[in-house]
């Protein structure tokens, strides 16, 4: 079992499906969280499951409304040693009707928020002795699924990204990794998977089961954790073996 004792990690997204499965797998083990979404309603519902969630209600979109957060957020649990950028949307938007506002909407809360929280921790992480960044980016772009143009730009910019901070947070002691979720069941989705959604992704998969939650929380905390401690800049596919 992973020990976050005394630990504040942040998850954002933290209202439903995989970050709040991460903001209470980051709780159980000990950590003080703060749950960042934009769903207040969602938030209260993850927080009910712990006292050692925070919620912090914020428009990952909006920067300004990202810096106000994370001051907060540092102000009321201390420096910010687990940083798990997870909210996204997947929104199916055909290339040539999307509007230019809905292409950098679709980037900021894809990848934007990603960069700005980073550079606002950072500097808190390393002068308490380092920590570690787990940003979410998805197979999606490595299948070419159809409508999601923005979708990709924004996940495989998150492996850059990640790259990009572990070469330079890395000598400060701060580890950048990503997971790249397969098809995930989170309650969102759970009451629309038919049997042949089962069937064919158990087709499609070395390892014929639903991925849960769970699984990608699980990733998470081992790649924030000290048995992943010469571990950064990696992309790691929790994906049943598809891609
Ligand atoms: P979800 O929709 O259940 O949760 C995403 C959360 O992000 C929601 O609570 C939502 O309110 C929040 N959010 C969205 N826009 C926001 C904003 N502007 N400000 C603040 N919060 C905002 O999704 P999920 O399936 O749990 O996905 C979590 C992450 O994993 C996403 O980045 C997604 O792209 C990625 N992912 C998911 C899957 C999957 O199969 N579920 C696969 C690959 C990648």
């Amino acid at each position: 079992a992973f020990d976050f004792s005394n630990r504040h990690v942040m998850v954002t997204g933290a209202a439903s499906g995989i970050g709040r499965a991460t903001a209470l797998g980051f709780a159980a083990a000990g950590a003080r969280v703060s749950a960042v979404d934009l769903n207040a309603e969602g938030l209260a519902g993850t927080a009910a499951a712990s006292d050692r969630i925070e919620t912090q209600v914020c428009d990952l979109a909006d920067s300004e409304a990202i810096r106000a957060m994370a001051g907060a957020a540092i102000e009321a649990q201390g420096p910010v040693t687990v940083l798990v950028n997870n909210a996204g949307v997947d929104r199916r938007i055909p290339f040539d009707d999307q509007t230019e506002a809905q292409w950098r909407w679709m980037l900021s809360v894809n990848l934007d928020h990603h960069a700005i929280l980073s550079g606002l921790v950072a500097p808190g992480m390393a002068a308490a002795g380092g920590g570690a960044i787990v940003n979410l980016s998805s197979t999606a772009w490595m299948k070419l699924a159809g409508n999601l143009t923005a979708y990709h730009t924004a996940k495989a910019g998150i492996v850059g990204l990640t790259r990009g901070l572990a070469r330079d947070l890395g000598p400060r002691g701060i580890r950048a990794n990503a997971i790249a979720p397969g098809r995930v069941v989170t309650d969102r989705v759970a009451g629309q998977v038919s049997e042949d959604w089962v069937a064919e992704s158990h087709a499609l998969q070395c390892i014929p089961d639903l991925i849960r939650p769970s699984d990608i929380a699980d990733c998470a905390m081992w790649l924030a954790s000290d048995a992943a401690r010469m571990v950064t800049g990696q992309c790691i596919v929790v994906d049943g073996g598809v891609v």
